[in-house]
């Protein structure tokens, strides 16, 4: 399993049209060809529950289709969120097989208008992407997420909760709708109000953008 996991390195790439990244990026990540065939998994996924990702995935919705009760509480500030599923009995305290909770109390620096939805909306997506990719046929099944994590699952989800909440298809044809709206200057300043846009729009934090910025860089080149 380990030599899923490359070190990434992004050098000035040809970048996606509205977008001008020439940031130098290393860190651990999962290969192409995982994030390809994860790519793969959320398409079918969004194609088969009819999603509409115009204004941003609901992710909620989706996981409540697929049987999930979705909760917000607050947790010891160490926990962001889990996920649980119980084929056999229903979880303790709940009417449900399944079950995604979120830490409401969770403490961040940075100061974004909507910051609670757009994290909440991630750590959805990262457990259903939990479930989705790891699962396999277990009837029993939990994870426990408690912030940075660099394990390969942790990675994995990560990358299906960027490409559930920012589509593919969608996501590169709002990146050309702005590099018509905004100047092709090369300027960090103008790379940003992209990231901004893109984060409003898709209802995710301006970090989950750049991350999925890079995403693109690397699998369209
Ligand atoms: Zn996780």
């Amino acid at each position: 399993m380990k030599s899923n996991i490359i070190e990434f390195q992004n050098y000035q790439r040809k970048c996606p049209p509205g977008v001008k990244y020439t940031k130098r990026v290393k860190r651990k990540d999962i290969s192409r060809v995982r994030k390809k065939k994860i790519e793969a998994v959320v398409s079918e996924l969004l194609e088969e529950k009819g999603v509409e990702a115009s204004g941003g995935v609901d992710i909620v919705s989706i996981a409540k289709w697929e049987g999930f009760l979705v909760q917000k509480v607050y947790l010891p500030p160490e926990t962001v969120g889990f996920l649980a599923v119980n084929e056999e009995e229903f979880i303790e305290g709940t009417e449900s097989h399944k079950w995604i909770v979120i830490n409401r109390g969770f403490v961040s620096a940075e100061n974004e208008a909507g910051l609670e939805l757009k994290k909440s909306r991630f750590i959805t997506a990262h457990e259903y992407g939990h479930y989705m990719l790891h699962r396999k046929d277990l009837k029993k099944f939990a994870h426990k997420d408690t912030g940075e994590s660099s394990s390969l699952e942790d990675l994995e989800a990560d990358y299906f909760a960027r490409s559930i909440l920012m589509p593919l298809d969608i996501f590169q044809i709002v990146c050309r709708m702005l590099a018509g709206s905004i100047s092709r200057s090369e300027e960090e300043e103008d790379y940003d109000r992209k990231v901004e846009y893109l984060s409003d729009i898709f209802k995710v934090t301006k970090e989950c953008v750049r991350r999925r910025l890079e995403d693109l860089l690397e699998l369209l080149n």
